[in-house]
């Protein structure tokens, strides 16, 4: 079983192959947002096509939210809704404006390096 998203970003359960293959060749389709929040860390947050909700309780978890670089490389973080992982991922970029993406110290507003790490922001 698979998901599309319609034109309202629902996710809409599919078994049919050829339509998730066709809707899946624009990938740009499946991006909610990306952020670059350090020179080489970045927040990215995709819709899946698949459910990840392996408990078969409660909605499909259809979206995720991925940090690349940094000391948080690779966390992950799972939503059910378009508006859910958009909500999410501006949560994670809020926290990267608080504390070095390298270190996790405390930024300080307007430095362009860290206090601690010494990277560039
Ligand atoms: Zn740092």
């Amino acid at each position: 079983m698979f998901y599309i998203l319609d034109k309202e970003h629902n996710p809409i359960k599919t078994d049919d192959i050829f339509l998730v293959n066709e809707w899946m060749e624009d990938f740009g389709k499946r991006f909610v947002k990306k952020t670059t929040v350090a020179s080489d860390v970045e927040v990215s947050t995709v819709f899946l096509c698949t459910d990840y909700n392996f408990s078969g309780e409660g909605k499909p978890i259809v979206f995720e939210t991925m940090i690349f670089g940094g000391e948080r490389d690779l966390e992950t973080f799972r939503y059910s809704t378009w508006d859910e992982a958009l909500n999410g991922h501006d949560k994670i970029v809020e926290e990267f404006k608080q504390r070095c993406p390298y270190c996790t110290a405390l930024r300080i507003k307007d430095n362009i390096c860290c206090t601690q790490c010494g990277s560039l922001f």
